[in-house]
């Protein structure tokens, strides 16, 4: 199965200013024609372009809110950072009611089926030695590994993160009430861009549980415009008898880790992440036995799709969680039904490692393109100014030899080229254009700081 990608640019807003393509984790963002375009097999859905983007030219897909009325039965299956980007004073119960108003019948939260998460994973651990394990919840997170760390990818703990296991679990559990399985439809609500393109194409997985996904940017306007209608503060607040505060935090930085033995590591943050396997893959750091990587700073309050502040959120959980803890204490949870089996639905399938420096499937020509590229590092200037394109000259070198950018891309050898007459006036001017579009070498003084000398 091809990767699916939840994010797009829009061709009509993009100004090719370059920002996306030099933050990128995976250089997976060219310019040309003064348009980025995102490379299918080396984005990761990390959502680091979005926030980069100073014109928003960098959408994420969602499906249709009239998709849910096809199904008499309509699950939301809510993440725990949904209620936390909402001030403590409002109650859980006006955001439910808010959902219900929207047209969904069953509103679950997806840290419901975290215990079995936990059990999963301890189990793992004990069967399988290799070290360090790397938690799968972030998708973000996984697929890089798939993509730029391929020596990784056992490591990745192949354990069903928490939507999919309560995505399973509602489906047997509504199906033994007497609803047929088409009637049904499940959809999330998702904080980031990872997660639709995880649904939309599992790692480990052939089909997800999940009909739809609804994006949490929509789904917070729709419920704010509905408590400022209708929502009193003398509602009750709503509980769940199967939502625990180690669910509650599940999703924030060292949710899982406190869960974890042995020596355990939780890093935010794509860069962060990035550096550390870079590390891990080099061997230089040992005796690690469990990593809880998430693509995102504060993990999934920080999701691209999140509108309120992360911190905030952080604070309003860690105060949830508190509540609900003492609930715990007083034995009043209720434990999950056995609708779940835990060798049959705790753990993922196979995870293929997809590298995107792979150079050709045949060996022997995979290094003569290897030596190629090196030869022709000797000549790239080193700058990384993107002038080319590309967001650095080992890129750019990588894309030469794969036939997909000529040398002459190159802005600095491009005036060697012309000054020695291997390439004419004309040629350079057109390579130029087919890079940053014709319109970006006429005078336009409508550009910040730019005015016309007529005025
Ligand atoms: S989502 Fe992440 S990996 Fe994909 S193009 Fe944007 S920054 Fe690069
Ligand atoms: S950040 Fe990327 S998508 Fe946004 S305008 Fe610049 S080049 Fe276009």
């Amino acid at each position: 199965m091809d990767f699916h990608h939840a994010l797009f640019v829009d061709n009509d807003l993009c100004i090719g200013c370059t920002h996306c393509m030099t933050i990128c984790p995976t250089q997976a963002i060219r310019v040309r024609n003064g348009k980025a375009i995102i490379l299918a097999n080396r984005c990761v859905d990390c959502g680091e372009c979005y926030k980069a983007c100073p014109v928003s030219a960098i959408g994420v897909e969602q499906d249709d809110l009239e998709m849910i009325f096809k199904y008499p039965v309509r699950v939301i299956l809510i993440p725990s950072v949904l209620i936390g980007q909402f001030p403590r004073k409002i109650m859980t119960s006006g955001i439910y009611n808010a959902l219900k108003d929207i047209g969904f019948t069953h509103i679950y939260e997806v840290e419901n089926t975290v215990d079995m998460v936990l059990e999963a994973g301890k189990q793992y651990m004990h069967e399988h030695k290799i070290r360090p394990l790397i938690s799968s919840y972030c998708p973000a997170i996984v697929r890089l590994i798939q993509v730029k760390y391929p020596s990784l990818v056992g490591n990745i703990m192949k354990v069903n993160p928490p939507i999919d296991m309560s995505a399973m679990y509602y489906r047997e559990k509504l199906k033994s009430s007497g609803i047929p399985q088409d009637e049904i439809g499940l959809f999330y609500a998702t904080p980031c861009a990872a997660k639709i393109a995880a649904v939309k194409s599992p790692v480990g997985e052939v089909e997800s549980a999940v009909t739809g996904v609804i994006n949490i940017n929509f789904l917070y306007n729709r419920i704010l415009n509905y408590l400022q209608r209708k929502y009193t503060e003398t509602e009750p607040p709503q509980t769940d008898d199967l939502l625990s505060s180690k669910g509650i935090l599940w999703s924030l930085t060292r949710g899982e880790l406190v869960h974890s033995n042995g020596r355990a590591l939780a890093i935010d943050g794509i860069k962060n992440v990035n550096e550390f396997l870079e590390n891990i893959e080099n061997e230089k750091f040992d005796n690690i036995d469990f990593l809880e990587l998430r693509a995102c700073d504060e993990s999934c309050a920080g999701g691209i799709l999140i509108s309120g502040n992360r911190f905030l959120t952080v604070e309003r959980l860690k105060n949830r969680a508190a509540e609900y803890k003492a609930r715990e204490n007083d034995k009043t949870r209720k434990p999950l039904d056995g609708f779940l089996n835990l060798n049959e639905h705790g753990f993922l399938g196979n995870i293929e490692p997809r590298p995107m420096g792979k150079l050709d499937e045949d060996l022997s020509a995979a290094l003569k393109k290897m030596e190629r590229k090196r030869r022709l590092m000797c000549y790239l200037p080193g700058f990384d100014c993107a002038g080319c394109g590309a967001p650095d000259c080992q890129t750019l070198a990588e894309d030469i030899v794969q036939g997909d950018a000529q040398v002459s891309h190159c802005i600095f050898l491009q005036q060697q080229m012309t000054s020695q007459n291997l390439l004419s006036q004309e040629q350079a001017v057109r390579i130029t254009g087919n890079i940053w579009g014709k319109e970006r070498l006429e005078k336009n003084c409508n550009k910040l700081g730019a005015e016309d000398e007529n005025n």
